[in-house]
């Protein structure tokens, strides 16, 4: 017997094979399969007879074959199926290519249901490459809207689409979960009854029947309602209960020390922006006061958000406290550690590093010569940093290291929406208990450090309020003075080559630039520009006289590293990447930003990528590719030319979806959305409403087993505020 935990191979016809590509999805028992969710559905609900069939429209067709056989096209080098179908109204051609085995599942005499789009025939109508599905019950005439009597789930109907890997077939997928989905049943629904009712909402359980098999659209939208209120409330819930743990703790009191910080604003190279000044002085005062701070900085890309964590950070340093700074990646971690050395070089400041491959400190020197070793000479340890800097900075490594701070008062996290809840909550709780003299004598207290996070999520005030409950926050609405526009372009094909001219002619003049494509390998799937392959074209043929050099993931963290520090550093004039410079990467000398396969990002993460460059007083320039010639596409990506804000170009997103798209392409910066979106006031507000209303009951959650159970796995896994 199946049940909610078993494993996807106990369900019928699930071989090795299968079961190692579905895991590639994460999906590994029947519980998983019933969460992996449809992004979309073909609406083949209206069958049509084949005399009505439109030029361009989706259909559906049912009719019995009257001729079917393989062929070979010797000039297109293909096998191809050709079928008659014939419904009592008209007769249809119907085409597959290469799929020489249809005519081995289907005979002349079965009666096929097709899903198509119906396209030009020298006049006539025809479908190439239809879904098909033989139909065992008798061949009755069509019927006006539903279709009881035919058992079909691939071709009628609303038919679901899922996110694949290569090879594995949505046929295969549906076939699965229709096996599966009476388990959907015994999935237990966390939100309590009260909740359910006040909003309205269906049950989890008919909530998955629903997602994977509707029967009309008001099935999806009461699907999808029930399922992005989940999500919306979970936020809601923990953000209420994180307010509440903290009015409930102390802090260390970082005291203002005015002159020293005045000295450091008047050392920059520049003025800080009014905006930067701001947010310094709402940060400042919190920090002055022995409650934990809890702020949000929100500035979009190249605001200069990391000169105000500069400043919070300073301020704990000169008072004797200390300061962290965690940051996602490596590559970033490093580059803050050199920035704070740099900026900080006149103050008697001991900075450290730390990340799983590296441990260095610098002291106020820069640039960093004197590495301080240990006195045996051995190399430095995450407690010798721990001990003696008092601005420390790294990656998640930070928590991992079984180190304690003694005496930690700010915590600073660079890119938050990249860290989870408990991570972040690890880095807080990484403080040893000090002595208090207010609670008596010899009594210790751990002490709450404050906590900044710094996100470049575009989100206006008033949706972060609602998003995620009260918190405080700082905005960067303000762009430093000396920036030009970024010329952004969609690049047609046929000026590839002007376009490295262009680059080439940049380069001269002492610039840099960035090409990002999707993927890393070309094994990874077809068609798409990967980094290997570009980087051998790009360094072979079309630039061999310039330096080059390739980033990914799957990289050693020694040579990312490498790689970076020789790129800022100017010897590298072109950086051939993956999406790893998406977060945070300043190398103010680059000037051109070319993004391969653009379209298979979301405007809102290509508005990140742009942000990589036009971080200094040189014109910059993005320049977007992609192989895929729909005009909407192109439509699409010119929106970037139009548009310099995240959040406006993530709404644009929205409405570049089809129909039947239940959700959009993940935008990078944004909460960890899947069912909801963030333009669903009404729902945010109805969640918000209800996570108040529960928290106020009992902010314990022990009324409610389940939900609290939910919130702990959630928090776990997702990745938000
Ligand atoms: P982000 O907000 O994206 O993290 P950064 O903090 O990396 O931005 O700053 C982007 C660049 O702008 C850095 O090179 C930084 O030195 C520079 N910068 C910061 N503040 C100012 C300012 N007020 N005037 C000019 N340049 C600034
Ligand atoms: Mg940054």
């Amino acid at each position: 017997m199946l049940n909610l935990e078993s494993s996807i191979t106990d369900i019928n016809r699930v071989g090795a094979s299968t079961a190692k590509k579905l895991k590639k999805l994460g999906v590994e028992t029947v519980r998983d399969l019933l969460f992996y969710f449809p992004f979309r559905y073909d609406d083949f609900s209206r069958l049509t007879p084949i005399a009505e069939l439109q030029l361009g429209a989706s259909a559906n067709v049912v009719g019995q074959i009257e001729l079917l056989q393989n062929k070979r096209s010797p000039r297109r080098r293909m096998n191809i199926t050709e079928a008659l179908v014939t419904d009592g109204t008209e007769t249809l051609k119907v085409i597959w290519f290469n799929q020489p085995f249809i005519a081995r599942v289907l005979k002349v005499g079965d009666r096929v249901s097709l899903a198509g789009k119906a396209e030009d025939d020298y006049g006539g109508l025809m479908m190439s490459s239809p879904a098909y599905e033989k139909i065992l019950t008798p061949l009755r005439p069509p019927l006006k809207g539903g279709l009881g009597g035919y058992n079909a789930i691939h071709t009628q109907g609303l038919v679901p689409n899922y996110h694949l890997t290569a090879s594995l077939t949505h046929k295969q997928v549906r076939f699965l979960i229709k096996q599966i989905i009476g388990l959907a049943a015994s999935v237990p629904d966390w939100l309590p009854p009260e909740v359910k009712r006040e909003a309205k909402l269906i049950s989890l359980a008919e909530a998955i029947k629903k997602i994977h098999f509707p029967k009309n659209n008001s099935d999806i939208q009461g699907a999808r309602e029930r399922l992005a209120f989940d999500e919306l409330f979970l936020i809601q819930l923990q953000a209420q209960l994180v307010k509440k743990n903290l009015s409930a703790s102390r802090a260390p009191a970082i005291e203002f020390q005015e002159t020293e910080t005045k000295k450091f604003v008047d050392s920059l190279p520049f003025k800080l922006t009014g905006a930067q000044r701001k947010a310094a002085w709402e940060i400042l005062q919190d920090l002055a006061k022995d409650k934990p701070m809890s702020r949000l900085l929100e500035g979009d890309v190249g605001s200069g958000k990391t000169l105000v964590a500069v400043i919070a950070m300073l301020n704990a340093a000169l008072n004797g406290q200390q300061a962290v700074l965690m940051a996602p990646t490596e590559i970033l971690a490093r580059q803050h550690f050199e920035t704070v050395s740099r900026l900080l070089a006149g103050f008697d400041v001991k900075i450290g590093l730390v990340t799983r491959s590296c441990k260095e400190i610098s002291n106020n020197q820069y640039p960093i010569t004197d590495k301080i070793t240990n006195p045996n000479d051995k190399k430095i340890k995450a407690i010798d940093i721990v001990e003696s800097a008092s601005i420390i900075i790294g990656t998640h490594a930070l928590i991992q290291e079984d180190v304690k701070f003694n005496n930690l008062a700010l915590a600073v996290v660079d890119e938050q929406h990249r860290f989870g809840v408990q991570q972040r909550k690890a880095l807080l709780e990484k403080t040893s208990p000090q002595p208090s003299p207010l609670k008596g004598e010899g009594v210790r207290e751990r002490l709450t450090p404050h906590l900044l996070s710094m996100t470049a999520t575009p989100i206006p005030r008033s949706l972060a309020l609602a998003l995620y409950g009260d918190l405080d926050l700082s905005i960067l609405n303000e762009m430093p003075k000396d920036r030009k526009k970024i010329i952004t372009a969609a690049v047609p094909e046929a000026k590839r080559e002007k376009a490295y001219e262009f680059m080439r002619e940049q380069i001269k003049q002492g610039r840099q630039v960035f090409v990002i494509c999707p993927l890393i390998d070309l094994s990874d799937k077809l068609g798409v520009k990967s980094v290997e392959d570009e980087f051998k074209k790009l360094d072979k043929t079309v630039f061999p006289e310039i330096a080059l050099a390739k980033l990914h993931g799957r990289m050693k963290a020694a040579e990312k590293e490498k790689v970076m520090s020789e790129f800022l550093a100017g010897e590298i004039k072109i950086l051939v990447s993956t999406s790893v410079v998406e977060v945070g990467v300043d190398v103010p000398n680059a000037s051109i930003m070319m993004i391969e396969g653009a379209d298979r990002f979301g405007l809102a993460q290509l508005h990140q990528f742009r942000g990589r460059v036009g971080r200094s007083v040189y014109q910059s320039y993005c320049f977007l590719f992609t192989d895929n010639d729909n005009e909407k596409v192109f439509k699409r990506l010119e929106a970037l030319a139009k548009y310099n804000n995240g959040f406006e170009l993530a709404k644009i997103d929205l409405k570049f979806r089809g129909p039947g798209e239940v959700y959009g392409l993940e935008q990078k910066g944004f909460p960890e959305l899947k069912m909801a979106s963030l333009f669903d006031y009404a729902l945010m507000k109805l969640a918000r409403e209800q996570a108040v209303k529960l928290a106020a009951i009992d902010w314990s959650l022990a009324s409610w087993p389940l939900l609290k159970e939910k919130l702990g796995e959630w928090e776990r896994r997702v990745h938000l505020e």
